[in-house]
This record gives structure tokens, C-alpha cells and sequence, in this order.
């Protein structure tokens, strides 16, 4: 139940953080090639879990399903677009646990990607409720807590993406996963760790995770939703209420100082907005699946996008960089 980084090697957090392992770990890292002027390499999330769907989420769902248990919550009450992977991944993993999953869902371009995702989500078990808008979700919130309330029992609400000050410490571990690997010569110490930014909590959490670790390694968040506040001072505000987390909760260590300049965060790959196919995403869509890697263009492509177009510039420095493949599309 509690064989985490977090909790052993790490930090003395004993027993306080609830934890349930739902995935293998350590995920593998290996050199990409896709001619870039900087080695490349992928720590790949993509086969993380067990329960019928992977990628970074589930990660944050160690955290979150025991704390949902904690508090006695029967559902998880929790918001995502028509193609969320959040939402399916709750779902799927929050059902074997024995958690009932209700999702208020946000329009987002239709495409094959997401009429199949939305296909997942039907027969996941979640109740599904299209809200469509941002601000109908807003304004249904009161109904749909008094719909899932069990008992007196309320449902317990996440933020979009899963990035809670819980769920962010998914990605600490998932950082320092990766400093164990550094130190064990599995791969060379990265200048930069590229990661899609979609709701904040993994580059959050890598970000307060790689200063624990002691690392050099640069988070470089590159933001794919138009629809949250995003911007570097959203994801160290997020890094800080985590190192929060782990202080209330009896970690004990140096005062980390997280500021807004700790973590590079860029935006010219948004395209028209989130979940909008670019010419730059599908090119790097195409790139990838040669190197062996199943991209999709709302999340993954743009932040490969992003690391392609920085190298071409010379701007990520001598390398190595590492990009983390965050997509799970698995089938069981
Ligand atoms: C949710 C998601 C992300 C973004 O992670 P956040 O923690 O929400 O910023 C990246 N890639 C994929 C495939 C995702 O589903």
C-alpha cells in the first residue's frame, strides 16, 4: 500500500498520505530519434496502469482514490471536455475500487479522437452530464453535488485534470522516479523536462518534485488549454499548496523557495484553442509514431510541437531534454 518514493526513501511520511499503486513502476526511459539537434529522450507514461486505460493520470489517481476512500466519499464528482482523459480514467479506476464516477462534461472540437473517447466514457459506468459550456457547468455544480450526495454523504469534487494539491503529487513521485533513474545511469541529467500542460498538476508536480530531488532539470510546461489560468505563477501557486500538502502532513525538509521564474512555461502552440488540431501538432503526430510513440493532437503532439520547434531555435540549450508521453490510449 505504501511502497512510494514519497513515502519510503524520500520523505518520513509514514502512514499519513494514503497511496494505492495502480501502475508498474519505474516507466521506462530511452533516446529518441527524431533529428533533433539536442538528444532526446522519452520517459514513457503511456503503459502506467492496469485498469484498461493509461498515461499521466493515473499517477495523480494513486493520491486521489485513497483519499476519496479516506473521507468515505461513494462518488467522485469531477468536470473534463467530451474527450477527457481524466474523466475516463477516474472512471475506470475509481469503479474497481468501488467509487462511483460522475462527470459533467465541456464541449471540445469533435473529432475521430474524441467521438471515440466519448464511445469509452459511455460505457465506462459514469454518469455522464452535458453541460457543454464552462459556465452552465458553473451553474449546474449545486444541483449535481445534491444529485450525487449519498446519504449525507457528499461526492467528492476534484478540478479538471485531476490537479489537486493531492493529485499533484503524483508527479512529485513521478520526478522522483526520474532522479532515481538519473542516478542509476539509466539516463543522462536532462537541462529540460517537456511536458503538455492541460490542467497544471504534472508540471506542478515535477517541478516540486525535480527541487526535492535535487536536480537541475528545468520544467518546460507547454500549455495546451485556453481555458484555465495556466501561466507560471498558476503552477508554482499549485507546487507550493503540495509542498503544503506534504508539510501539514509531516514531511520534513528545507524550505524549497518555488518562484515563478523556477519553471519555464510557454503558449505559442495553442493553435485557435484547447483541443484544436495544429499543422505543427499533426506534423509532430506523424514524428512521432516513426520513433514508435502514439501521439494526439490535443495534448502530447503540442508539447512535442513545442520541444521540435525550441531545438530548431537552439533555445533548449546542449540537452539532454526529456519529453514525457503522457497519453495512455490502452485497451484491455
Ligand atoms: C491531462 C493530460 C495532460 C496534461 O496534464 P495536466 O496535469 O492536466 O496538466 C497531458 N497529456 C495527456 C495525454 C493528458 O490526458
Amino acid at each position: 500500500m505504501t511502497d512510494s518514493l514519497l513515502h519510503g526513501r524520500f520523505l518520513e511520511l509514514a502512514d499519513t498520505l494514503p497511496f494505492l499503486r495502480l501502475g508498474d513502476s519505474p516507466t521506462p526511459v530511452r533516446e529518441l530519434d527524431i533529428g533533433t539537434r539536442v538528444p532526446v529522450w522519452c520517459k514513457d507514461e503511456s503503459g502506467y496502469g492496469s485498469g484498461g486505460w493509461g498515461g499521466n493520470k493515473i499517477r495523480k489517481l494513486e493520491w486521489l482514490l485513497p483519499e476519496a476512500q479516506r473521507r468515505g466519499a461513494r462518488t467522485i464528482l469531477t468536470v473534463g471536455g467530451t474527450g477527457t482523459n481524466w474523466g475516463l480514467a477516474t472512471a475506470l479506476y475509481a469503479r474497481e475500487h468501488g467509487i462511483e464516477t460522475a462527470l459533467a462534461l465541456v464541449d471540445q472540437p469533435e473529432d475521430d479522437h474524441v467521438r471515440e473517447q466519448l464511445q469509452r466514457l459511455k460505457s465506462s459506468g459514469a454518469t455522464l452530464h452535458f453541460t457543454h459550456s464552462k459556465l452552465r457547468t458553473v451553474l449546474c455544480a449545486p444541483w449535481l453535488v445534491v444529485r450525487h450526495m449519498r446519504g449525507r454523504t457528499l461526492p467528492y469534487l476534484l478540478p479538471a485534470g485531476g490537479s489537486s494539491p493531492i493529485g499533484t503529487l503524483g508527479y512529485v513521485e513521478g520526478a522522483l522516479e526520474l532522479a532515481a533513474q538519473v542516478r542509476t545511469s539509466m539516463l543522462p541529467e536532462p537541462t529540460y523536462l517537456v511536458t503538455a500542460v492541460g490542467s497544471g498538476g504534472t508540471a506542478a508536480g515535477l517541478t516540486l518534485g525535480l527541487r526535492l530531488a535535487g536536480l537541475r532539470t528545468r520544467v518546460l510546461g507547454v500549455v495546451v488549454n485556453d481555458t484555465l489560468p495556466l501561466d507560471a505563477e498558476h503552477i508554482i501557486g499549485l507546487a507550493k499548496r503540495t509542498e503544503g500538502v506534504l508539510r501539514t502532513r509531516g514531511a520534513q525538509f528545507a524550505p524549497l523557495g518555488l518562484r515563478p521564474e523556477d519553471v519555464t512555461i510557454v503558449r505559442d502552440w495553442i493553435g485557435p484553442g484547447y483541443g484544436h488540431e495544429t499543422p505543427a501538432a499533426v506534423a509532430a503526430q506523424k514524428l512521432g509514431t516513426t520513433a514508435g510513440l502514439e501521439l494526439e493532437t490535443v495534448y502530447t503532439a503540442k508539447a512535442l510541437a513545442a520541444l521540435i520547434d525550441l531545438d530548431a531555435r537552439g533555445e533548449l540549450g546542449d540537452g539532454p531534454v526529456v519529453f514525457l508521453d503522457t497519453y495512455g490510449p490502452r485497451h484491455r
